[in-house]
């Protein structure tokens, strides 16, 4: 079973970047609980750094992801520069980039371009979650949260990049994507103990002009 650990950047009293009060933390959470939600929907494991708005230090993040032996490691995170100067998405890998970690940032790289995100490559960095993390790892900054085309993207597409970017990890991972069962809104004109009533009903409906059956249910 592929076991991955999802990190959520910053959170609690480190509200990581912040534009126009908009916090880094908690579009790193909102997003991130999505993508956990397609992956679980895919049978992968996953564990998660936090769950909420909680403080948790570096080294917490490891820790946890350092006893959990996961496949993988998934830092999210989103970008700031000079407000509005800058844009895209960037996937970073430790300096001594393994196999692994390199091959995973391509892919979310790849998926993010095609949701529209300008792509600013894969990146080595000396990042602590990258640094001391046993399992291949990678930090991704889903767009800049001070570019205000980056965080409409980020905003009317969030369904979207996050299944793009579960799609990735799955490939990663060997996995085939499936596609979630759409849900149906059925209206429901009555419930009767006695399917007399419910026949009257029906015909009531349908003098109305409006196709109506009978589903028994127990
Ligand atoms: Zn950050």
């Amino acid at each position: 079973m592929a076991k991955v650990c999802l990190d959520y950047g910053h959170g609690g009293v480190d509200s990581g970047a912040v534009y126009k009060g908009r916090c880094e933390k908690d579009d790193n959470l909102e997003l991130g609980l999505k993508i956990a939600e397609e992956l679980r929907r895919h049978g992968v494991i996953v564990g998660e750094t936090r769950t909420s708005d909680t403080t948790l230090s570096l080294k917490d993040r490891t820790l946890f992801a350092n006893k959990g032996n996961f496949d993988y490691f998934i830092s999210f995170h989103r970008n700031a520069y000079i407000p509005e100067k800058t844009n895209g998405v960037e996937t970073y890998v430790y300096i001594i980039g393994r196999e692994k970690s390199i091959e995973l940032a391509n892919k979310i790289q790849k998926a993010l371009t095609q949701v529209g995100f300008t792509n600013r490559g894969v990146k080595k960095a000396n990042f602590y979650v990258l640094r001391e993390t046993k399992s291949p790892a990678v930090l991704i900054e889903v767009g800049f949260i001070d570019n205000s085309e980056d965080n409409k993207l980020f905003d009317s597409r969030k369904d979207e990049i996050a299944k793009e970017i579960a799609k990735a990890i799955l490939e990663q991972l060997n996995i085939k994507y499936v596609e979630a069962p759409k849900t149906l809104y059925r209206v429901v004109a009555g419930s009767f103990l006695q399917r007399e009533n419910a026949e009257k009903q029906v015909k009531r409906l349908k003098e109305l002009g409006i196709d109506a059956v009978i589903v028994e249910s127990k």
